[in-house]
């Protein structure tokens, strides 16, 4: 599919939520490019406020402290299509460390943390944009045109983030990523506020024996057969 060129509908928002390492990130990115809009990966933001929180040594446990410190950090954070900007440093990279992403799913059960980071989120996506977290589709972006959840097998997924983190850890078993993912989608999905769930009218992709083009194309087809893009 990607030979055609694709004009997307003024203003088009696409959802895309689902558990940790189902291939969001990679799949959001190859769409937005396709599509030609701005692609914003929410996770960061959690990561950030968990990161930001570790920088001072703030006990993660400790909501009042964490949000205090996060509404402070928030003033010098620029977040982008290119990932997240701290007093002017990217940070992205630093960011994506399995460390940071397991603290992330513990303040990303605080609402009041949530609630902060809401505007933070719509600000960004008003004029259109592919945006990739858990609760998109629910909460962030509910009238968004294009939902989609996309999901694998947890064997599948460890497997994927085993061989992204091999290369800097090669101690690193996938039984060790299988129980890390499993604990962090039980937080995601049972946490009270905002949690991980498979929204009625998001069309349900289970990647775990396509490869990221298929998937890409699949949300093509769907978005087209739903005239929310156009081939030219
Ligand atoms: O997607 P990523 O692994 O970067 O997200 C890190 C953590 O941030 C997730 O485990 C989840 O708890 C939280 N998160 C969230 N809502 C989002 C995006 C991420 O709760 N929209």
């Amino acid at each position: 599919m990607s030979h055609l060129y694709w004009q997307p509908i003024e203003g088009l928002q696409i959802a895309i939520d689902g558990p940790s390492g189902s291939g969001k990130g990679t799949v959001a990115l190859e769409l937005g490019k396709e599509l030609g809009l701005p692609v914003l990966d929410t996770g960061l933001l959690y990561r950030f406020t968990a990161w930001q929180a570790q920088q001072a040594e703030i006990d993660i446990h400790n909501e009042t402290a964490v949000l205090q410190h996060l509404k402070a950090s928030l003033k010098s954070m620029q977040w982008s299509i290119d990932g997240i900007f701290f007093l002017g440093k990217d940070c992205t990279s630093q960011l994506r460390s399995e460390d940071v992403g397991g603290l992330a799913s513990l303040v990303a059960a605080s609402n009041n943390i949530r609630k902060t980071l809401l505007d933070v989120q719509r600000d960004l996506a008003q004029s259109g944009c592919v945006m990739d977290g858990r609760d998109i589709g629910s909460v962030v972006l509910p009238q968004a045109q294009g939902k989609f959840f996309l999901t694998a097998s947890v064997r599948e997924r460890a497997r994927r983030r085993w061989s992204q983190l091999r290369v800097n850890d090669p101690e690193l078993s996938i039984e060790h990523i299988v129980q890390d993912l499993t604990a962090r989608d039980q937080r995601d999905a049972k946490r009270e506020c905002a949690p991980l769930s498979h929204v009625e009218g998001a069309i349900k992709i289970d990647s775990t024996i396509m490869r990221a083009d298929e998937v890409v194309d699949r949300m093509l087809s769907v978005l087209e057969r739903k005239e929310l893009i156009k081939a030219l």
